[in-house]
């Protein structure tokens, strides 16, 4: 017998949940009431929603899924506070999610796809390439779900996690725009990142969605040569034409970009790197945070030793750039992104 595709309701705005209701027979102010019920109570069943009949909530279980993950396993570092999910979808694939607890609120790391396809050498969650984008509900529930575990209130999102958002770009925005509802999680937008290889198109296009979050560029190599033997992708974007786009997101949106730069011994850490790496990012309202590359097991990166890092860190202020380096998180639990889901995989 097939298998009739049940509405994910958990992705659709309220303006769509009213095309649904209305379809149903049911007056359109419901859509605000079903809205409220997913995003801001977070209902886990049609069943918690008391103000609609039992009739619409009989209907609406057989006609649309809530979908919902429950993670299997949970990786709590004992350091800081950071806590790693693995998280498995319907279809059995599994991501990765990270909760994050900082000063100024509690972040989550979220994936935007199983896997990733863009290839970067030294990232672990290209390593068996992708398997599928992520549905807006999946992204969301990762929020959602941490939220449950924890009991806590997140307050920001980086979208940091395995996969490349601008590779599911409908996705990626429809996250963002239902996170953000007022009427919803209610996000501050200021406080969502979006992490990209650099798909100059996705750049251009999101810079005209009027979602002025962070963007962050994963830039790793100040020159094209370099960039391309580190991320392959890097081959159908010319690295000028990349900055070329952030300028652009930046005068469109007035957000500040962060140049993510992944220091690897011996691969881009030297002083000429940072004095080219200085010249490219001249006149650019950025700044730049430096990552000692999480070393994946499968490849072979490594940190550069404290001295070549505040070496590299002393040329780019001197030339009047705004650097920072990222501070680990949960240095106790499995390293880089992808890496836990990778043993999983391995092991099954
Ligand atoms: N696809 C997006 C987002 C996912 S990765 C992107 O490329 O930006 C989030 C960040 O982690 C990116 O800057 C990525 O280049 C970086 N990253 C991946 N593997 C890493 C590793 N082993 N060490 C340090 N940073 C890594």
């Amino acid at each position: 017998m097939a298998r009739i595709m049940k509405t994910d309701i958990k992705s659709l705005s309220e303006t769509e949940l009213k095309s649904l209701l209305e379809a149903l027979g049911e007056k359109p102010f419901r859509a605000a009431q079903v809205f409220d019920w997913i995003h801001k109570k977070k209902a886990q069943s049609f069943d918690e929603m008391t103000n609609l009949s039992l009739a619409l909530r009989e209907r609406l279980k057989e006609e649309a899924e809530l979908v919902s993950l429950v993670p299997v396993s949970v990786q709590a570092s004992l350091l800081d506070g950071t806590r790693k999910y693995l998280f498995r979808l319907e279809d059995g694939n599994l991501i990765e999610s990270v909760f994050m607890p900082y000063h100024h609120g509690n972040s989550v790391c979220v994936s935007s796809q199983a896997g990733c396809r863009m290839g970067c050498r030294f990232c672990a969650s290209t390593i068996h390439g992708l398997s599928r984008n992520l549905k807006a509900s999946e992204i969301l529930e990762q929020v959602y779900a941490i939220e449950r575990d924890t009991k806590e209130r997140v307050s920001h999102v980086v979208m940091m996690g395995s996969g490349e958002p601008f590779d599911n770009y409908e996705a990626a925005v429809r996250f963002i725009r239902l996170i953000s509802d007022d009427k919803g999680a209610d996000l501050s937008i200021r406080n969502i990142t979006v992490s990209t290889c650099g798909l100059t198109e996705g750049i251009r296009r999101f810079a005209e969605e009027d979602l002025p979050v962070t963007l962050a560029l994963s830039l790793h190599a100040p020159n094209q040569a370099l960039r391309e033997s580190l991320m392959p992708i890097a081959r159908r974007y010319d690295l000028q034409e990349v900055i070329e786009g952030c300028s652009f997101y930046f005068e469109t949106t007035h957000r500040r970009l962060t140049f993510e730069y992944a220091l690897m011994n011996g691969i881009n850490d030297s002083e000429a790197c940072a004095r080219e790496l200085s010249e490219l990012l001249k006149g650019q309202h950025a700044h730049i945070n430096l990552i000692p590359v999480n070393p994946v097991e499968e490849r072979d990166f490594r940190q550069p030793d404290s001295a070549r890092i505040a070496s590299f860190v002393k040329i780019l202020e001197k030339n009047g750039i705004n650097v920072t380096i990222r501070r680990t998180m949960g240095a106790d639990i499995d390293g880089a992104c992808g890496q836990l889901r990778n043993r999983v995989l391995q092991n099954s």
